[in-house]
């Protein structure tokens, strides 16, 4: 595939960072990928493993004669970084960044960017419970969606460049407006997040369970759980504080229906509880049909596919 940037400074060297490197090295997207970590680790392990043709010791320093800068840091660090990069953009140049929520990203950077630099946010809809430079890999993006939020105003041309870039690595791209991504990231991502580390919380604080028992009997159910709540605490910190209002509402409404829920198991009403799973089944067919997840059992999973809840994996 052609070269869609000259340089690329990836400010951030964890998870989305190293994938991106991996997916644009794959394919020949960037002819010069530049990167900044805060800590020395982080930018020795980026160079030991080679995603990066050069680190640099301050983000500034990373940022001089990119054509494009992709923020990657969690979301509360975005405002500081924009603030230390802004006087050393190249004027004409993208930046981007990836962070969960938008709309408090464009409030913090966007006031500290000159204005013959080009600000179009981003958001890729793809990503595991890992974290750190050792734990990017191509395919990352691989069919995933890309969200990219312009401002009113934004670079038509910048924008479609930036939109093949994600599409070369693998994504789909759509572009919506910033209050409208956190409105829908906070019910499919944000909010399901934050009640699979309440219910982990919670069975680490039930004392009639052991916690032995926890684990040898997980089901699916809870291993997803376990799963999504081992994500980076940082990072999910910050969404939450960050998409406050979007997750609030959706919380309210998720506490109103928990209820009703509840109400109809108290008072035996099996009509409630079966017509309410069947409409959520729908949900989950209309995301296999639109690709986003195989129909295989247990959550396709490789290891003990076709073992039941609770199961061993087989040998
Ligand atoms: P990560 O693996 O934890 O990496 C974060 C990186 O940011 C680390 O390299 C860290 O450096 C660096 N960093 C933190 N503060 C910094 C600062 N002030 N200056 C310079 N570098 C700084 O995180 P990630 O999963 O890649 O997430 C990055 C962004 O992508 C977040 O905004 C997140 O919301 C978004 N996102 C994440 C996912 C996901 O599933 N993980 C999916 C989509 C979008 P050190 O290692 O040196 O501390």
């Amino acid at each position: 595939m052609a070269q869609i940037y000259n340089r690329v400074a990836l400010i951030g060297l964890g998870l989305i960072a190293s994938s991106m490197a991996h997916a644009m090295k794959a394919d020949g997207l960037a002819g010069h990928i530049a990167g900044h970590a805060k800590t020395p680790e982080t930018r020795e392990t980026a160079l030991s493993i080679g995603f990066c043709d050069t680190v640099h010791a301050t983000s500034a320093e990373a940022v001089v004669g990119a054509d494009l800068v992709v923020l990657c840091v969690p979301v509360g660090a975005m405002g500081e970084v924009a603030a230390e990069i802004g006087p050393y953009l190249m004027p004409g140049a993208t930046v981007t960044d990836v962070g969960s929520v938008k709309q408090s990203v464009i409030d913090a950077v966007a006031p500290h960017l000159p204005p013959d630099v080009h600000f179009i946010p981003g958001h890729p809809i793809a990503g595991t419970e890992h974290s750190g430079p050792r734990s990017g890999f191509a395919g990352l993006f691989r069919n995933r969606w890309w969200l990219l939020t312009p401002v009113p105003g934004a670079d038509l041309v910048a924008t479609a460049r930036l939109r093949a870039l994600c599409e070369a690595m693998g994504a789909n791209v759509d572009e919506m407006d910033a209050p409208h991504h956190d409105l829908v990231l906070a019910v499919t991502s944000h909010t399901p997040h934050l009640i699979a580390y309440t219910m982990v919380g919670v069975a680490d604080d039930l004392r009639r369970v052991t916690d032995s028992e926890v684990i040898k009997y997980s089901a699916a159910g809870f291993r997803d759980f376990t799963r999504i709540a081992a994500s980076d605490p940082t990072m999910w910190r910050d969404v939450f504080l960050h998409n406050k209002d979007a997750t609030l509402d959706i919380l309210g409404r998720f506490t109103e229906e928990l209820f009703a829920l509840q109400r109809a198991i108290r008072l035996g009403d099996g009509a409630h509880l079966h017509a309410y799973f069947t409409r959520t089944r729908a949900i989950r067919r209309g995301i296999i049909e639109a690709g986003q997840d195989t129909a295989a059992p247990d959550f396709g999973r490789a290891v003990n596919s076709a073992a039941p809840d609770g199961a061993k994996p087989r040998q």
